[in-house]
């Protein structure tokens, strides 16, 4: 992955082992030492953008909130106990429709390096079943040959038979775990896109052919794989599109070992789209008319369609008990 030109760190965690063995990775850093994160990333009249085009990378401690409860916006699959945490704030990637622009003042990249305190509030929370969301606010296997969280998350959980986690990603790095015994309750979760919206839309993500790559790969390999087809957009031709996508993915990926697919079209925090806009003045998927409600999203009548034509022709070959629609 890119080497950082600078790196922030905490005076309190400067000789973490996650921080010397990022540091080692990234030897020809400039290194600045602050005492707290928060007084860079939340800075107001910071642009994510620009930020976003020389991303200096902060290590910090984190000190609180290490779950939080699974937010609305996001399917939980059927699972009571839903929760999900963040090790890592931003991304690798730079999707037009990215929610993180619209939360974070901050392009720049926060990594808490204190997985070990994840860890244990996990295990203080784990009496009954859980639900576990890993890669949110981030992309965390698109950072795993600096972090090696996620290795660390699946370590973690072959001990823990009650523990689902989920790990939702973009990225092509599967190589980066495939020595590691697959647990049947993590699940390794790719969103996928046509390759026309990849590439329009999905700034820096690895392309449809190599994110199914990496998920024939983990299948052979007997990991739980679901697919995510959200968010879909709606243009001019998005049922052509992900008509042609499903097609595909029913030529290249062995759909019978799938765990489920979640199909869900673009929705999102009122707040966080205004702010988005104005970083995206000429972004199409950005200022379509949406219907604004609780949250924004396409009209129902809209949505509705997308998300019937689309099951439909799912369900001629893949079982509809396993589709889940957002
Ligand atoms: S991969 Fe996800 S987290 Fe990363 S930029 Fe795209 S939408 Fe945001």
């Amino acid at each position: 992955m890119k080497k950082f030109r600078h790196i922030y760190i905490e005076e309190e965690i400067l000789n973490h082992p996650k921080t010397i063995s990022i540091l080692e990775k990234n030897p020809n850093s400039q290194k600045i030492i602050i005492k707290n994160y928060k007084t860079f990333f939340n800075r107001a009249n910071q642009n994510f953008q620009i930020q976003k085009q020389d991303m200096k990378l902060i290590l910090a401690k984190k000190k609180d909130n290490f779950l939080y409860d699974g937010s609305d916006f996001s399917n939980n699959f059927g699972n009571k106990n839903f929760y999900y945490n963040t090790l890592i704030l931003n991304c690798v990637y730079n999707c037009e429709y990215c929610y993180l622009q619209g939360m974070f003042n901050s392009g720049n990249i926060v990594i808490f390096v204190n997985i070990e305190d994840f860890f244990s509030s996990t295990k203080l929370k784990l009496n009954d079943d859980m639900f576990l969301c890993i890669s949110y606010e981030t992309d965390l296997l698109a950072f795993e040959e600096l972090t090696g969280f996620v290795r660390e998350w699946i370590l973690f959980s072959y001990d823990f038979s009650n523990l689902k986690i989920e790990l939702r990603t973009k990225s092509n790095l599967f190589n980066q775990i495939s020595d590691l015994k697959p647990n049947p309750n993590f699940i390794l979760a790719w969103t996928l896109s046509p390759e026309i919206v990849i590439k329009l839309h999905e700034e820096k993500t690895p392309t449809l052919n190599r994110r199914i790559e990496s998920i024939q790969e983990a299948i052979k390999l007997g990991w739980s794989v679901r697919i995510c087809l959200d968010p879909i957009l709606h243009f001019e031709n998005w049922k052509f599109e992900y008509t042609n996508l499903i097609k595909i993915i029913f030529e290249k990926i062995e759909i019978d070992k799938l765990l489920d697919i979640s199909i869900g079209t673009f929705r999102i925090n009122k707040d966080f789209l205004k702010k988005m806009k104005k970083l995206r003045p000429d972004s199409k998927i950005l200022h379509y008319p949406f219907q604004l409600e609780n949250e924004a999203t396409y009209k129902k009548t809209k949505k509705d369609e997308i998300l019937f034509e689309l099951k439909q022709i799912l369900i001629q070959k893949f079982s509809e008990e396993k589709i889940y629609l957002s």
